[in-house]
């Protein structure tokens, strides 16, 4: 067994089953895909390690195990059409690749797409499309989504992505401040929406006309 494989299996064991996660086609998933292929070569030891690690452009992949939290609470069976907010490494876009049946995903940092297309056809999966734009708006002519994954902290949950949720579909998306949010799961139901709080979490801001309008701002912890 290659020092990779064991590193992901170990990574399974030890950050995910033991925390709680225990989606069996999340695990499988996670076993497979080579997270070490998403991040530049001289990090490729740290890749299976319990934390987010830079990709450059001050943006990060995220944590093994956040990965594994918000995919799971999306409940994908392989049959959805997906949408990714913040394409970033690609790896979470790759596990929802695996997991579903299309995934759209945006990235606002064009330098970012062709490289994760790359590693994606290299990986042999091609039911991704991936496009620049800002994200916060969505995808309206790709909607009705079954599950909207947002990789980025909002300082509210953007209009446009509940209403291009299906009926029946699943938003994950960090809420609150620049530097820290709650993971939001937010349900489409018949009659309007339900949400429930899954957990504390640190992403990278949401940038854009329905998140937040700089990367950093002089006033702190306020939307501009
Ligand atoms: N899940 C990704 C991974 O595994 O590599 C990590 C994503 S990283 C934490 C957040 C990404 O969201 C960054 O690449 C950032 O450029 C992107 N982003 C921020 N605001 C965005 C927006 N409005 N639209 C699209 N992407 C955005």
């Amino acid at each position: 067994m290659s020092r990779f494989q064991s590193a992901r299996n170990r990574m399974v064991e030890e950050q995910l089953i033991a925390r709680g996660i225990r989606d069996e086609r999340v695990l499988a998933a996670m076993r497979t895909i080579p997270r070490h292929l998403f991040v530049e070569e001289a990090l490729q030891e740290q890749a299976y390690g319990d934390h987010a690690l830079p990709i450059g452009e001050r943006q990060t992949i995220s944590q093994p195990f956040m990965a594994a939290l918000m995919t799971e609470a999306l409940h994908l069976s392989g049959h959805e059409r997906v949408l990714e907010i913040g394409t970033g490494s690609g790896y979470q876009t790759t596990l929802l690749a695996a997991l579903s049946a299309k995934v759209y995903s945006i990235e606002r940092i064009e330098p970012f797409i062709e490289k994760v297309r790359s590693v994606l056809k290299h990986l042999g999966y091609f039911n991704v499309e991936i496009k620049a734009a800002d994200g916060s708006i969505g995808w309206e002519e790709k909607a009705p989504f079954d599950a909207i994954l947002v990789a980025a902290g909002a300082p509210e949950v953007p209009p446009p992505l509940v209403d291009q949720l299906a009926v029946g579909g699943r938003l994950l998306i960090p809420v609150g401040g620049r530097f820290s949010q709650v993971l939001k799961k937010i349900v489409k139901t018949g009659s309007g929406v339900t949400e429930t709080a899954l957990t504390n979490c640190a992403f990278v801001p949401l940038i854009g006309a329905v998140g937040w309008q700089h990367e950093e701002t002089a006033n702190g912890d306020n939307p501009v």
